[in-house]
This record gives structure tokens, sequence and C-alpha cells, in this order.
């Protein structure tokens, strides 16, 4: 068979197989183009001696730059994907490149081509599922996520900022709870639609929960242009939703985070305008609140904090204060809180205010609560040693720890340890400890009673508006919070609330302790009012162990503790 021949049939098998075929000349122009090549891309007109450029969806593609270098000379790419221009629509081809020898003896490019489109629709569509929310066709967490990093890329660039908004609806959860699902659903669209509406085409808005939104707002990072801009979406959900024949309101609140002021991230952007977002929901609801360390969660600087933890903890940078709690009457020292204290290698000592909380949320404070219970027993058998009395250790348990399954067998261990008796033990938890789950804090403080230990509500007065639960659990202690003694005794309003507790204390038959007492006027107060134990910078601050030994012995003498003992930190 000539080679002519033998290219004849070949063009009849390709033809007969329901591929596209074309030869392409170095110039780039169709030399030859297939029945179905023709039928598909020029309505069966002739292509020969046309451009492929002309019949090219988009010249930017790479397949369309490969084909054009491979047909002049340079190595074909073998496969390649291009979008092709037909009278009506654009179709995706898979096309196989090979060298063809013509008969002139020019080089040309031999393509076949096979139609892909079905097969990428079908691949659009999954991936548009993979990346979109299915109810409002929104781009989903993921896709936001992707989005942000391009605008952070272009940020780079340009040197201007923008902005991150977290948008929640408020009352949300009473349309769907009230009205049913579907509507919940209807509304979500069309607030979707609303406030995609009153965007511009370059933001992102994306569906990232059940009823909460994230907008990406490339350019807008003045006050003024994020005022005008969340301005606008609060507004657009204030307008009532009409569904199936109810007429429904929701608003809605919006939180800002702005790079790269205060993060350059996006994990961290998002997670700030969701915390600027929880304060504008705290803080009334329908507004805008635009991230600020000082108010919303741990500040920046936590984030190191946090992992330096699980380094501190490896390290033993970890280690317990202890403040006297004192007698009412005649000011011995009955017992002490232990109070956890880090000690930092380049921040100092870190407060618990600050740390407390992180471990909370990460689970720590199991470990490091078991340990300061144990540690703190022990440390009670010796303070017992050297005051040669009885004496008792309050020890603050968080709700983390309170709720921990092992949290009993923690307790065990450490009176079993220390040989310490449950009576010498004060386990301070708070009102919303014990708030979280009533019924299972009903079985954990009845457990603890079977082991004599008693039970403290800390901060109290802080927490919870009912009173109902002193009747209900069995609590032997209540821990005046220091907010109320801070102005005594110049304070009515918390000369009342102290006279109250005490009150309410004696009939129940609890016993009370006053925090925070730093002058002698709040000391007589309380005294003259009966209040069995006072604690506070007064009578001491929290201390090292080795000071707080040195303070034991002292007041088997002078019963008070010494002054250049109160300044001990
Ligand atoms: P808290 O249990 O209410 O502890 C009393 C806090 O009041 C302590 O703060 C103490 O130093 C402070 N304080 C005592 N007397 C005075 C005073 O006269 N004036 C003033 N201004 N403050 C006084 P601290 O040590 O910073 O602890 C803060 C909180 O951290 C504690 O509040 C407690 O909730 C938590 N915490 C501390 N140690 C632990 C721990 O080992 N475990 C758990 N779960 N929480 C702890
Ligand atoms: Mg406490
Ligand atoms: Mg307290």
């Amino acid at each position: 068979m000539t080679s002519r021949a033998a290219h004849h049939e070949l063009q009849h098998f390709m033809e007969e197989a329901g591929d596209v075929v074309f030869r392409l000349a170095p110039t780039g122009q169709l030399v030859f183009a297939s029945q179905r090549a023709i039928a598909l891309l020029a309505c069966g007109r002739e292509l020969r001696g046309q451009p492929l450029v002309d019949h090219v969806a988009d010249l930017d593609q790479p397949g369309f730059r490969l084909a054009v270098e491979a047909a002049q000379g340079a190595p074909e790419a073998g496969r390649i994907a291009l979008r092709l221009k037909t009278p009506e629509h654009e179709v995706w081809h898979e096309l196989r490149l090979s060298r063809f020898h013509a008969d002139n003896g020019e080089a040309q490019l031999l393509i076949v081509g096979r139609d892909l489109t079905a097969q990428r629709a079908t691949e659009d569509r999954l991936r548009h599922m993979a990346t979109h929310d299915a109810l409002t066709e929104l781009p989903n967490r993921l896709l936001l996520s992707d989005r942000i990093r391009m605008v952070i890329a272009q940020a780079r660039r340009s040197g201007q900022g923008f902005s991150v908004a977290t948008v929640g609806l408020d009352g949300f959860k009473k349309v769907n709870d009230g009205l049913g699902h579907p509507i919940g659903d209807a509304v979500l669209s069309i607030a979707a639609a609303r406030l995609r509406k009153t965007l511009r085409d370059s933001d992102t808005l994306a569906r990232v929960g059940g009823d909460e939104f994230v907008a990406v707002l490339p350019g807008t990072c003045t006050e003024a242009q994020i005022k005008l801009v969340t301005g606008r979406l609060i507004a657009t959900l204030q307008s009532p939703f009409e569904v199936d024949g109810h007429t429904i309101y929701v608003g809605a609140s919006v939180g800002v985070a702005v790079y790269p002021q205060h993060a350059e991230d996006e994990v961290q952007l998002v997670a700030l305008a969701d915390a600027a977002m929880s304060r504008a929901k705290q803080t009334g609801k329908a507004r805008c609140v635009v991230y600020n360390a000082a108010h919303n969660g741990p500040p920046e600087h936590d984030i190191s904090l946090e992992a330096a933890m699980f380094q501190a903890v490896r390290e033993g940078e970890f280690l317990l204060h202890y403040q006297p709690i004192v007698s009412g009457q005649n000011r011995e020292i009955q017992g002490f809180e232990t109070l956890m204290r880090w000690k930092h290698p380049t921040l100092g000592m870190v407060p618990p205010v600050r740390f407390i909380p992180i471990a909370e949320n990460n689970g720590l404070i199991n470990l490091l609560g078991a340990w300061a219970l144990k540690a703190a027993c022990v440390q009670l058998k010796q303070f017992e040693e050297v005051a040669k009395r009885s004496l008792y250790m309050s020890v603050n348990i968080s709700p983390r720890q309170f709720r921990n399954d092992k949290f009993l067998d923690v307790l065990d261990d450490a009176l079993a340890f220390s040989g310490v008796t449950g009576e010498q033990l004060v386990l301070e938890i708070t009102e919303g400890t014990l708030m979280i789950d009533p019924v299972h804090a009903e079985a954990i403080l009845s457990k603890m009673t079977e082991r004599r230990a008693r039970i403290a509500i800390d901060d109290f007065g802080t927490g919870y508006s009912s009173l109902a639960y002193l009747k209900r659990f069995p609590i032997s202690v209540l821990k005046i919070d220091r907010t109320f003694i801070r102005d005594l005794p110049a304070s009515q309003k918390d000369g009342a609330i102290c006279n109250a507790v005490l009150d309410l204390a004696k009939h129940l038959g609890l016993s009370v302790v006053a925090e925070g007492v730093e002058t002698e006027e709040q000391l007589q107060f309380l005294e003259q009012r009966g209040c069995q134990y006072i604690q506070g910078y007064l009578t001491g601050k929290p201390m090292p162990a080795h000071v707080a030994l040195a303070a034991l012995k002292e007041s088997t003498y002078a019963k008070v503790v010494p002054s250049e003992l109160r300044q001990a930190h």
C-alpha cells in the first residue's frame, strides 16, 4: 500500500470511530479536516485553509499554545485538552498529536480529537458540588479558603488590604424550629441571594455553616469602607422575608477582620471575624463589630502561648502558689487556696486568666488540674506538720475537669497518695459548672461528698440568677466574689449584697469566704457581720510554699501574717 492509500485508510477508520481529525501546517493553518470536524466546527463548510485559531475558544489555553508549537516543529506533547468553538457553543476535546509528513514533504501535525464535553461536564459538576453549598449554590468553606488565599496573594502584590466579614443571621434558629426546615431553607436561599446582590462581582460570598455566611471584600479596608459594605449587608437582611404566606423577620450580626492588621492567613482571618461576630451578637445583634484583640477571644499572642504550654508542661514551668484563708474572728490561717502559676522563661509570670481558658479549651486542664490537686494535697500534709494543727486546702476545679469521667479517680488518687482525708479538701467550682448539666453534676457531687470533700461555689454572685441550686446540690461553702468586696464599705449596694449572702448562708448552714479583701475597713465590715473566712491581699497574697511555711510558723505566735509576707507574690 502506498503512503497515500494508507493515509486514506487511516482517515476512513477515524471517521468511522467518530473522531475529529485535522492536519495543521507549520503556519497554524488547517490543511485537512475530517467530515466530523467540518460538521462540528463549521456546520459543513470547508475548513481547509482556515487558521486553527479561528476555532479555539480561549487563546490563553495551554493546549492551544502546545498545538501551535508542535505544528511549528517543537516536540509534540502527545495529548492535550482543548476547548474549541463551534458556531453554537464550546466543546472540550482531548487531542492526540503526532507528526505527519505530507506528500509535499511538509512536516504537519496530525490531530485526532475525541469529544470530552460530557466527561468535562460531569467533572465540573462534581467539582462544583465539592466546592459549593447545595442549598444556596454559594462557595463553601473549601472554596472560601482558596479564594482568601488568592486575595491574600493579590493583596501582597498590590499592598492593598482587604476584609473578611462573617455574617450570622439573628434569630434563624427560631424560624427553623418554629416553622420547619423547608421554610428555614427558603429563608437561607433568599438571604444568600440578597447578600450576594449587595456585593461586587469581585467579592466572594460563601456559606460556611447553618446560618453563617462569609464575605471576602478585596480593597475594603478602611473603617468608612467597612461601615458602608457591612451596613448594606445588615440592611438587606432587615427587610421581612415572605415565605409561604409567612412574614418572617431575621436580622444579621457581622464581624470583620482586616488583612494584614489582624491576621495574615486565611484560617486566622475567618476565626477572628467569627470572634468579632460573636461579640456583635453578645452586644445587641443587628450590628457590625470589627475585630479588636482587647475584646475578642484570646489575643493573637495567645495563639503562640498555646503552643508554648505543651512545652511548658514538659519543662515543668507550672508551679503552685498558696493563698492563706484566715479566720474572720481571729485572723488565724485556716487553710489555703491553691492557685496555679506559669513561669514562662521569657514572658515571666503568665497569669491564670490567660492560660487557664486555653488549657480548658484544648483539654490540657485535665492534666494540669490532676497534678495541682495531688501536689496541693501533698503540700497540705507538710503545712500541717509545720503548723502542728489541722488545716484545709481549697483547689479550683474547672468545668472540663468536673465533667471528665476520670475526675473521681484523680481525686481518689490524690487523697490516697498524700494521706489527706476528704474533709480537709474543698473543691471550688463555679455556678456555671453546675448548670452545664445539672443531672450529671448532681451525680458527681454526691460522689465527692461520699468522699467527704466539701464543695465551694467560687465567685459566688457572678454566675447564675436562680439560687434554687443551693437547695438541690450538696454545697458547703460560698466564696463571695471580690467584685462585691472591692467597694466596701462605701458602696451601700455591695454592702447589702454581702449582708444578704451572709444571711442566706447562715440559714442554709453554709460557710462564707470573702474573696479579695484588701483593706482593714473591708475586713472590719466583714468581721462585724460574722463572715467566717477571709481571703485577700490584706491577710496574704498567693505565695510559694516555702513562704507559706514561714507564715504558718509565725502565725503560731502572732496569729496574723507578718506584713513582709503579705507582699510575697
Ligand atoms: P479564683 O479561684 O477566684 O482565685 C482568686 C483570685 O483572686 C486569684 O487570682 C487571686 O490571686 C486573686 N486575689 C486574691 N486576693 C485578692 C485581692 O485581695 N485582690 C485582688 N485584686 N485579687 C485577689 P489568680 O491567682 O490570678 O487566679 C485567677 C483565677 O484563675 C482563679 O480565680 C481561678 O478561677 C483560676 N485558677 C487559678 N489556679 C487554678 C487552678 O489550679 N485550676 C483551675 N481550674 N483554675 C485556676
Ligand atoms: Mg478559686
Ligand atoms: Mg474566686
